[in-house]
């Protein structure tokens, strides 16, 4: 992107476009080095890196926000430090400390300040943090070496049709992460595993495949990158399993529908259940809040209509609101939940 060329900012998708700068860390000798800051997209690798054959990749995803007060923040940008720190103690790669995450957050999103969107466009700058085993390996053991990368690139919505109900599929031939217990961490090759039923469900026409648990096939678990809750009866429900990512989304939306007076229940929750409830939803950092309008079950060649006019519900309604409102700066963060980044 030269200089002078202009962004259509209101029109963007959510794909890569190339910035200006990207943040590096290697971990070499047991210590983190200094913070490099880059201008090449590209990585030097030895072709027998333990990321490339055993998987030790994991990763994460943000996003800055300019508010309607001209000021950048992040959202609950510890949290996504903490949760890469799981991942990385989940598949023995080495932890980034707390404080290397958020200053490499910082400085990205400083350095890059020419391509965050401006409030009102619906657009955002999103981040991706991701951390790779690099020593050379051919049998299987953690590597010694790490790289730490963050890079960033402005988004528009995941789904291009905006905030409208959605469709999506249950396909039982396929599980979202390989064996049961590495579904709570964010690790590259979980999606690798999900990347069937997303592209059956694409090819069907729906915006995403909706996984079941992958023991017993019996209750819903999540969408391919984003967690799944619905609203029954004034009662925000959301799956507890052990086999689903923690979504700050998710975690953030369930504080805020307590604020608005709602009961949260987290538990399993079976396929059938979709007929009793007038809401439902999937959420992350790049769906934000995305309405389900049809959940489509091949296995029981059934079909759940849960938004009976087309569009969204109002709880769901309100949750998005209340939670754009605190990114941008246009609603009180009374959780403290945004960081606002000086100097862009
Ligand atoms: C990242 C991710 C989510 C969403 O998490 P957020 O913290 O809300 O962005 C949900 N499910 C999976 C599988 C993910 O990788």
């Amino acid at each position: 992107m030269a200089m002078n060329e202009k962004i259509d900012w209101s029109n963007l998708s959510f794909s890569y476009m190339k910035t200006d700068y990207n943040v590096r860390c290697t971990f070499r000798d047991g210590k983190w080095g200094e913070i490099e800051v880059c201008s090449d997209e590209s990585i030097s690798l030895h072709m027998a890196a333990s990321c490339l054959h055993y998987g030790q990749e994991i990763f994460e995803g943000q996003k800055a926000f300019r508010g309607k007060d001209g000021k950048v923040r992040l959202f609950r940008i510890e949290e996504n430090a903490k949760r890469m720190q799981n991942s990385a103690k989940g598949i023995k790669m080495e932890p980034i400390p707390t404080e290397l995450f958020v200053e490499m957050a910082k400085k990205v999103v400083e350095l890059n300040a020419r391509f965050i969107p401006p409030y009102g466009s619906g657009s955002s700058l999103y981040l991706r943090p991701l951390e790779i085993g690099i020593t050379p390996r051919v049998g299987v053991n953690p590597a010694d070496e790490y790289m730490f990368i963050i890079f960033v690139t402005p988004v528009g919505p995941y789904f291009k049709e905006g905030f409208k109900p959605t469709k999506v599929a249950i396909y039982r031939e396929f599980d979202r992460a390989a064996p049961l217990g590495t579904g709570k961490w964010k690790v590259g090759g979980n999606y690798a595993c999900g990347m069937g039923a997303t592209a059956k469900a694409k090819a069907n026409g729906f915006s995403a495949a909706l996984f079941l648990d992958p023991k017993e096939k019996k209750y819903l678990d999540e969408c391919g990158p984003a967690n799944f809750f619905a609203i029954k009866d004034g009662v925000y429900i959301t799956p507890k399993s052990e086999s689903i990512l923690p979504s700050i989304t998710n975690m953030s939306l369930q504080q805020l529908a307590e604020d608005m007076g709602l009961k949260v229940e987290r538990r399993p929750i079976p396929v059938e259940e979709l007929d009793e409830v007038q809401e439902a939803a999937e959420c992350g950092t790049a769906a934000v809040a995305t309405p389900i309008g049809e959940i489509y079950d091949e296995g029981m060649n059934k079909t759940y209509k849960i938004s009976k006019d087309g569009n969204p519900g109002p709880v769901t309604t309100e949750l998005y609101n209340r939670l754009r409102g605190i990114q941008l700066g246009e609603l009180p963060d009374t959780h403290n939940w945004t960081m606002v980044i000086e100097n862009v």
